[in-house]
C-alpha cells in the first residue's frame, strides 16, 4: 500500500507545524510480511530500478515528490502499550496527564519564569549583577510596597532548583572495589537512558525526529543523498545486525551518539581537568542538534588520563557510565514519546566525536597512525583496508605486543570500552569532525603554516616580512560583512581559537595571491571546496563526486609544498582524515550534524550545576509551550526596510548620492512595477511613457532580508535573517554600503541567474496608494561568463555606464537574494598603509566575488 505523496517540510521553505511525521507506520498496516533482515543490498538495487511506487514502504517528499524514502521494514517502530505489547492499528494513545495552563511551578508567574530564564539561561549574567539589578528594581517599588520577582541571586538559583523538570540527577563513582585506583579519580555522570528518554519525550522538536532508518533519493534520476543521521548506511546495517533477534521485530533504534572535548571545570572538590562527555541521539534532526534546542547534553565528566593505566581507567570509566544503557541494548524497553505512545526502544552505541588526541585514546593505538584504516604511519594516504574490531582482535591473539606497537600501530595492554557492548566498533563509531580536522589542522596547522615557512625559505628575512605584513593588510582590509569577523591585525594574534581559523578560511585565499605560485591557491582553493562541500546540510550522490574531486585535486596541488622542500612529506593523521570523509558520509550522513563545534559550543556552560539548572529551564520552557503558556514574538517573512526613517525628496537624495538622472531611474522603476509584462527592456520604454515622482522619499539606513540556509547556523527552520546597511555615516564614522546578490533569473544555476550590486541608499514612497520599498543600486559587471579558475570564485567589476557615469538603476528590495561580499583581487601590489576596510568597494577595479564568505554564500555563488 503506498503512502500518499506528501508536501512534507522537507524540501519546503518553512516547516509546517500541521504535517504528520514522516514515519511509516502512522500509515496503517503493521500485518505487512516483514523480511527479518530488512533489505538488502541487492533489494534496494533492485527498488532502485523498478518505479518507487511499487514499494510498500516507500514514501514521497518535497514539492512535486521530488525525493523519496525506504523504510528499513523490520525495525520499523510500533506504537506498543506500557507493557510493549504492540497496540491494533489507529488504537489511540493512553490519555495524556491533565494540564493546567496557569500552573508556573516552581514560579509564581509567567514574569518570574521569564526573568530567570533570561538572566540565567540568556544572558547568564553573574550573582552580583543580578544582585544589583535586582536592588534598583526593588528601589523603584519600594513606594509601591511591592518587590522584584526574585530577592537575590540565591533566591532565583534555589527555585531554578526546586523544579521538578529536567532533572536528571548526577551520580558520582570512585571504585572502591579496585585498591589500585587512586582517590582523586572520580567519575561524575547521569543515566544515559533517561537522558535519551527525556529527548524522546521533548516536544520542542516532535516534528524534526526520525523513527526508522531509511534511505533517500531524488524521484529524478533515482539518486541517493544523505542529510539526518537516520538516512545513513550504519543505521541500516545495525537495523540489520538488531533484527536477526526476531523478538526486536517493529522496535524503534536510537543510537546514542557521543563527543568529549578536554576542558577544565571544577567538579567536587576543586579545579580539575575533566573530558565532559557529551550524549545526544540520532533520531534527531541535525538542525536541531545545531540550534542547541537541548539536542546535545552532557551525561559526565571524565578524569584526564595521564599514563597508560589511565588510559585504561578512561576506558573503564566510560564502560561503567554506559552500562546503564546495555540491557536496552539487548531487549526492548516500552518507552513513552511525546505523541503520548509507548514505543519499544532499542539503544545502541552510536558515532563518537572527538578530536585526533582523543581518537588516539579511544582507538587505544599509537600517536601517528590512523583510528579508521590500517594504513602505515610512514605514509597513511596509501590505500589500505580498514580497521576493525574483529581483525585487532585476531592480531592481538597473533603477535606480540611490540611488534603490535610498532608494526601496526595498536596499543595491546588497552582493551577499547566498546569491547563490552554489543554491534559496537570503535573504528567505526570514529566520525568526522570538520572543525579539528579540516579547519584547525588541513587549514590552519598545515596549509597556513607551510605559506609562512615558504616565504621565508623563498625570501631574505626582510623580503619575507614585507609580504608577511602586506598578507596581514590585506586582510583587514577587507570590508566589512555581516557574520565576518574583523582582523584589524591580519592573522597575527596569539591565541587562536577555532572562530578565527573559520573566519580566516573566508578572506585568506584572495590575500596570499600574487605573492605565492599558483599551485598553492589552487592547493587551498581544492581544500576550501572540500571543507564548504562536506558541510553542506545536504549530500548527494553528485556532492559525494565533487568532494572526491576536491581531494584529488587537493592532493595534486599541495605537492608544490614538497618540491619547494617545505615539508618532507603528507604523512599526518588530520590531513589524511579527508580520505575517510566520504565513506563517512554514507554511513553516518551530513557531518555537519556531527561536528565537534556543537560540543564546543557548550563547553563554556560545561560546570555541573549550571547545565542542571539550565536543562530545568529548558525542560520548563518546552512544558509552559506545550500547553500554549508562551505564545507570542512573531517575524516577519519578508525582506523590509529597518531603522530610524529620514525624509527626503527625490531631486535632494539624487544630490546626495550624485546620481543626477536618479529622478528618470525612477519614474523607469515605476514604469516597471505598474507594467510587469511590457516586454520592453525599461531602459529602452520612452521616459515620457512613464510616470513622474519629484516629492517625499523616506530614506532607510537599512533592510532586513530572510532567506533559507540550513547548513549555516540558522533557526530550527533553516532561516536566516540578515541586515543589509546602506548608510552615510556608520556607527558615526565612515560610511557603509553593503552589496547584494540580486535574482535575475532563478532558472539558471548559480552566479548566471544572479547579479551583484552595491546598495547606494534604501527608500520607500508611495505612489497612487501603492508603497514601494526599494533600492538605488551599483551594478558590478561580471568580467567572463565563468568563475576564476585558480580561486573558483568569480570577478567583477564596478558598472560602467553611458559617458562613463556609473551603471546606476532602483530595483524593489524584493528582488535582493540576500548580501554579497567582494574581496579585492589585489594581485601583486603591496597595499598602502593608509587603505581601510571601508575603503575596500571604491578603492579597486575588480573583486573576487567571495563565495567562501558563509556556507549559503558557497552554495549559491558557484
Ligand atoms: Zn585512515
Amino acid at each position: 500500500m503506498p503512502v500518499p505523496p506528501q508536501d512534507n517540510h522537507q524540501e519546503s521553505l518553512e516547516p509546517d507545524p500541521q504535517m504528520p511525521s514522516p514515519h511509516p507506520s502512522c500509515s496503517g498496516d503493521y500485518e505487512r510480511d516483514v523480511d527479518a533482515d530488512g533489505y538488502q543490498g541487492d533489494m534496494d538495487e533492485h527498488l532502485r530500478q523498478q518505479s518507487p511506487h511499487a514499494d510498500v514502504n516507500t514514501e514521497f517528499f518535497g514539492r512535486g515528490d521530488q525525493l523519496y524514502r525506504n523504510y528499513h521494514t523490520s525495525l520499523n517502530g510500533r506504537p506498543c502499550d506500557v507493557n510493549g505489547v504492540y497496540l491494533p492499528p489507529g488504537a489511540p494513545p493512553p490519555p495524556p496527564e491533565n494540564l493546567a495552563t496557569d500552573d508556573w511551578t516552581p514560579f509564581r508567574n509567567r514574569t518570574e519564569f521569564e526573568m530567570a530564564e533570561f538572566l540565567y539561561k540568556h544572558n547568564q549574567m553573574p550573582a552580583g549583577q543580578i544582585d544589583r539589578l535586582l536592588d534598583l528594581w526593588a528601589s523603584t517599588l519600594a513606594k509601591h510596597n511591592d518587590n522584584p520577582p526574585f530577592a537575590d541571586h540565591r533566591d532565583l538559583y534555589h527555585v531554578i532548583d526546586s523544579s521538578p523538570f529536567g532533572d536528571v540527577p548526577w551520580q558520582c563513582f570512585t571504585d572502591e572495589d579496585k585498591p589500585w585506583m587512586d582517590d582523586e579519580y572520580e567519575v561524575w555522570f547521569r543515566d544515559p537512558c533517561e537522558v535519551a528518554r527525556n529527548m524522546l519525550a521533548n516536544s520542542t522538536y516532535a516534528n524534526e525526529i526520525d523513527y526508522c532508518p531509511y534511505r533517500e533519493y531524488s524521484t529524478e534520476g533515482n539518486k541517493r543523498q544523505w542529510k539526518d543521521f537516520m538516512s545513513g548506511d550504519w543505521v541500516w546495517d545495525q537495523a540489520d545486525k538488531i533484527t536477526k533477534d526476531p523478538s526486536t521485530l517493529g522496535s524503534t533504534f536510537v543510537p546514542v551518539i557521543l563527543g568529549s572535548d578536554k576542558t577544565t571545570v571544577s567538579v567536587g572538590t576543586g579545579n580539575n581537568e575533566y573530558y565532559p562527555l557529551y550524549a545526544s541521539i540520532g533520531n534527531i534532526h541535525n538542525n536541531v542538534r545545531r540550534a542547541h534546542c537541548d539536542g546535545v547534553v552532557i551525561i559526565g565528566f571524565l578524569a584526564m588520563p595521564k599514563s597508560i593505566f589511565h588510559r585504561q581507567l578512561f576506558h573503564l570509566s566510560l564502560s561503567k557510565i554506559l552500562d546503564l544503557l546495555k540491557p536496552g541494548m539487548m531487549t526492548p524497553e516500552a518507552t513513552r514519546f511525546r505523541d503520548g505512545h509507548y514505543w519499544r526502544v532499542i539503544y545502541g552505541l552510536g558515532p563518537y566525536i572527538v578530536d585526533y588526541k582523543e581518537q588516539v585514546l579511544l582507538a587505544c593505538i599509537v600517536r601517528n597512525w590512523c583510528p579508521k584504516c590500517v594504513a602505515n604511519r610512514e605514509d597513511l594516504d596509501e590505500d589500505a583496508l580498514p580497521c576493525s574490531r574483529e581483525f585487532t582482535e585476531a592480531l592481538v591473539e597473533e603477535a606480540d605486543s611490540g611488534d603490535l606497537w610498532e608494526d601496526f600501530g595498536i596499543v595491546a595492554q588497552l582493551v577499547p570500552f566498546t569491547n563490552d557492548f554489543p554491534r559496537a566498533d570503535i573504528y567505526q563509531m570514529i566520525s568526522p569532525d570538520i572543525l579539528h580536522q579540516l579547519i584547525k589542522g588541513a587549514f590552519k596547522d598545515h596549509l597556513m603554516t607551510w605559506v609562512e615557512k615558504y616565504l621565508r625559505q623563498t625570501h631574505n628575512k626582510q623580503k619575507a616580512q614585507k609580504i608577511m605584513d602586506d598578507i596581514d593588510r590585506r586582510i583587514a582590509a577587507v570590508a566589512s560583512f555581516s557574520g565576518l569577523r574583523r582582523f584589524p591585525q591580519g592573522r597575527g594574534f596569539k591565541q587562536w581559537t577555532g572562530d578565527d581559523s573559520k573566519a580566516l578560511m573566508k578572506v585568506y585565499l584572495p590575500a596570499i595571491e600574487g605573492h605565492v605560485p599558483q599551485d598553492v591557491i589552487r592547493a587551498f582553493r581544492a581544500l576550501l571546496d572540500f571543507c564548504y562541500l562536506v558541510h553542506c546540510n545536504i549530500i548527494t550522490e553528485d556532492s559525494l563526486l565533487q568532494i572526491e574531486d576536491a581531494l584529488s585535486r587537493f592532493h595534486h596541488y599541495r605537492k608544490i609544498f614538497r618540491t619547494t622542500d617545505v615539508v618532507l612529506h603528507f604523512s599526518l593523521p588530520r590531513q589524511h582524515s579527508l580520505m575517510h570523509y566520504a565513506q563517512n558520509i554514507r554511513l553516518f550522513a551530513a557531518p555537519n550534524g556531527l561536528c565537534s563545534s556543537i560540543t564546543e559550543n557548550k563547553r563554556i556552560k560545561a560546570i555541573l550545576l549550571t547545565n542542571q539548572r539550565l536543562d530545568k529551564l529548558s525542560a520548563l520552557q518546552v512544558d509552559f509551550t506545550r500547553q500554549g503558556m508562551l505564545t507570542g514574538t512573531c517575524l516577519s517573512a519578508a525582506n523590509a526596510l529597518e531603522g530610524k526613517a529620514r525624509t527626503q525628496t527625490v531631486p535632494a537624495l539624487a544630490d546626495e548620492l550624485h546620481i543626477p538622472h536618479l529622478p528618470n531611474l525612477l519614474r523607469r522603476f515605476l514604469f516597471q512595477q505598474l507594467h510587469p509584462d511590457d516586454p520592453r527592456d525599461p531602459s529602452d520604454v520612452p521616459l515620457a511613457e512613464c510616470p513622474l515622482y519629484l516629492s517625499k522619499i523616506a530614506v532607510f539606513n537599512s533592510a532586513s532580508l530572510r532567506f533559507y540556509a540550513p547548513s549555516d547556523l540558522s533557526g530550527i527552520g533553516g532561516m536566516h535573517t540578515e541586515h543589509i546597511h546602506s548608510c552615510p555615516s556608520w556607527r558615526g564614522g565612515h560610511s557603509r554600503n553593503d552589496c547584494v546578490f540580486v535574482n535575475t533569473d532563478s532558472n539558471l544555476p548559480g552566479m548566471q541567474g544572479l547579479e551583484v550590486a552595491c546598495v547606494r541608499a534604501f527608500f520607500s514612497f508611495q505612489y497612487r496608494g501603492e508603497v514601494y520599498p526599494c533600492a538605488v543600486v551599483h551594478w558590478f559587471d561580471k568580467i567572463s561568463n565563468a568563475a576564476d579558475e585558480d580561486t573558483g570564485m568569480w570577478v567583477v567589476r564596478p558598472g560602467e555606464g553611458a559617458n562613463n557615469t556609473a551603471e546606476h538603476a532602483i530595483i524593489h528590495i524584493d528582488a535582493i537574494y540576500r548580501a554579497a561580499h567582494l574581496i579585492p583581487m589585489y594581485g601583486m601590489e603591496f597595499l598602502p598603509q593608509e587603505l581601510k576596510f571601508y575603503h575596500s568597494y571604491d578603492a579597486f577595479r575588480t573583486y573576487y566575488v567571495n563565495k567562501y564568505a558563509d556556507h549559503h554564500a558557497f552554495e549559491i555563488a558557484f
